[in-house]
C-alpha cells in the first residue's frame, strides 16, 4: 500500500525481470543507489535497480536535509520539488550544555524518508532505471563481472551484470563479504515522531547536554504539529561510553529546552533505533573489481552531524561517473573511484572526524560555543562549516579557542 500523499516509484516484482543480463546492477534504493541508477541510466547504460523492501518505505533518520542534500537534489534537478513538498526552515541552531547557542543560516528542509526516497526511485526509473522489487541474497564477485541471486519471497533470478553499485545502508553483511568494510558501527542513532500542541521552533534543533553524551539529541519539525525526534550515541566511534541510547531519548525529553514539547505532545510509535557508519571508518576500500560501495554502505556520512543523505547522494553519482568514464573500454572504474573518494572527500571527513571527537566531550562543546559568540570570525566559520567551505577545525580546535579568546 502506498503511503498518504506518497505517489508509487515505478517499483515492480522480480517476476517481471526483463533481462539476465545488465551493464550495471545497483543494489538498495535510498539515496546513493537511486542517484547512481538515474545517472547511469542518463548515459544510457543498462541499469536494473532492486530493492529488498517494497516502496514506498520509511527508513530512520532525522529527515533533515541540509546544505550538502541541497547541493545534490539541485544537480539532480529535485530540489524545487521536495522543498515544494517538504517543510523549509530557515535555519539550524545547536544548543551547548552551557545553554549558550549557536545559528546556522538555512534553508533546511525535513521531509518523511518514504516521500524522499520515492522521489528518487521515480526519478531513476525516469531516466531510465528497470527497478525491481528484490533482495541481493549472495554475490559472486569474478572481477571483471558479478553474478547476483536476487530474490523476492520464494523467487528467485540469478543476474550477471559488468558491475555491481553496492547502495545496500549501513547495515554490515554484503560489505563485509566483498571485502568492502570491516567492523561495527560508529554510532547508534534512535527516532521517534512526536505530534504536540506546544509551539515548535522554526529552526532545526540540536541539543548537547551531558546526559547526552556521547552524541547529540535532535527536534527537527516536520510542520502540523509533528517533529522528528531522536538522539545519537557516538560511543563506538569516539570510544567514549555513555548511557544507552533509548534512555537518552528519555533524556533528550527532559531537557528544560524541549521539555515542554514532550509534556504537551505524544510518541506516534515506538522509537526505532539504526545504525550509523560515517567518515569511511571500517572501510578497507571503496571499490574492488567489479563492485563499486557508495552511501552508508561504505560509511560515506558525516562525522559530528551524521548528515548521510549528501554524501549517499554524491557518492552514488562520483560512481556513476566512474562507470560512465571507463564503459566501452578496458579501465578501472574502481580504481577511478577510489581515487575520487580519496582526493575529493578523505579531507571532509578528516575535518569532521576530528570536530566530532572534539564535540563528544561536553565541556569542550561549551568553550567552542562560547569562542563563536566572541570571535565574528569564527562565527562566521561556523556557518561555512556546513556548506563544507571551511574545516571544521577551524571552530573545533585549540586555535580557535585562542581565537575566541583574542576575540578576532
Ligand atoms: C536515526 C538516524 C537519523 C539520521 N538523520 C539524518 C538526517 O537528518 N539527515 C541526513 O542527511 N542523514 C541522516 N541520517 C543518515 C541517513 O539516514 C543515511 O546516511 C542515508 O539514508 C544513507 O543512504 P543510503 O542510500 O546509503 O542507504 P539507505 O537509505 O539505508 O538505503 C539502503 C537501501 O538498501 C536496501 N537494502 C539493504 N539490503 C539489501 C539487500 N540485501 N538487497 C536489496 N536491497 C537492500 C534497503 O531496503 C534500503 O532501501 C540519519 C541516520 C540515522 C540512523
Amino acid at each position: 500500500m502506498t503511503a498518504p500523499g506518497v505517489r508509487s516509484s515505478g517499483q515492480t516484482a522480480l517476476a517481471e525481470l526483463p533481462s539476465a543480463s545488465v551493464e550495471v546492477l545497483v543494489a538498495g534504493a535510498g539515496p546513493a543507489g537511486a542517484a547512481a541508477a538515474g545517472r547511469l541510466a542518463d548515459a544510457g547504460l543498462d541499469v536494473l535497480l532492486v530493492d529488498r523492501a517494497r516502496f514506498p518505505r520509511t527508513k530512520v533518520c532525522g529527515e533533515g536535509l541540509g546544505h550538502d542534500a541541497r547541493h545534490h537534489l539541485e544537480r539532480l534537478g529535485l530540489w524545487d520539488g521536495i522543498a515544494a513538498a517538504g517543510h523549509v526552515l530557515p535555519a539550524a541552531r545547536a544548543l551547548a550544555p552551557t545553554g549558550r547557542s549557536v545559528a546556522v543560516p538555512g534553508p533546511f528542509v525535513t521531509l518523511p524518508r518514504a516521500d524522499l526516497d520515492a522521489r528518487l526511485a521515480r526519478w531513476a526509473v525516469g531516466r531510465g532505471a528497470v527497478f525491481v522489487r528484490a533482495g541481493v541474497r549472495t554475490v559472486d564477485d569474478a572481477g571483471r563481472s558479478v553474478s547476483v541471486v536476487l530474490a523476492e519471497g520464494r523467487r528467485e533470478r540469478i543476474v550477471r551484470a559488468r558491475w555491481l553499485v553496492l547502495a545496500t545502508g549501513a547495515a554490515p553483511g554484503l560489505g563485509t563479504g566483498l571485502g568492502l568494510v570491516r567492523g561495527g558501527p560508529t554510532a547508534v542513532a534512535l527516532r521517534g515522531h512526536l505530534e504536540t500542541q506546544a509551539t515548535l521552533p522554526d529552526e532545526l534543533l540540536g541539543l548537547f547536554a551531558r546526559s547526552l553524551a556521547p552524541g547529540y539529541g535532535w527536534v527537527f519539525p516536520l510542520g502540523g504539529g509533528r517533529c522528528n525526534v531522536g538522539a545519537v550515541a557516538w560511543d563506538a566511534g569516539v570510544g567514549r561510553r555513555g548511557p544507552p541510547v533509548s534512555r537518552r531519548l528519555a533524556r533528550l525529553s527532559a531537557h528544560p529546552a524541549v521539555r515542554g514539547l514532550f509534556d504537551r505532545g505524544r510518541l506516534e510509535a515506538r522509537p526505532r533505533a539504526a545504525q550509523v557508519r560515517s567518515g569511511l571508518r571500517g572501510v578497507l576500500t571503496p571499490a574492488r573489481g567489479a563492485v563499486l560501495g557508495v552511501g552508508d554502505a561504505i560509511a560515506a556520512a558525516l562525522p559530528l552531524t551524521n548528515e548521510g543523505i549528501g554524501k549517499a547522494l554524491e557518492t552514488g553519482l562520483i560512481a556513476a561517473e566512474a562507470i560512465v568514464a571507463v564503459r566501452g573500454g578496458d579501465g578501472d572504474a574502481a580504481g577511478l573511484y577510489c581515487t575520487r573518494i580519496e582526493r575529493e572527500l578523505a579531507p571532509v571527513y578528516r575535518g569532521f572526524l576530528a570536530a566530532e571527537r572534539w564535540a563528544a566531550r561536553p565541556w569542550l562543546v561549551g568553550l567552542a560555543a562560547w569562542c563563536v559568540a566572541r570571535s565574528p570570525r569564527l562565527a562566521e566559520g561556523l556557518a561555512r562549516i556546513v556548506t563544507e567551505a571551511h574545516d571544521p577545525r577551524e571552530v573545533f580546535s585549540v586555535r580557535a579557542v585562542l581565537d575566541g579568546v583574542l576575540r578576532r
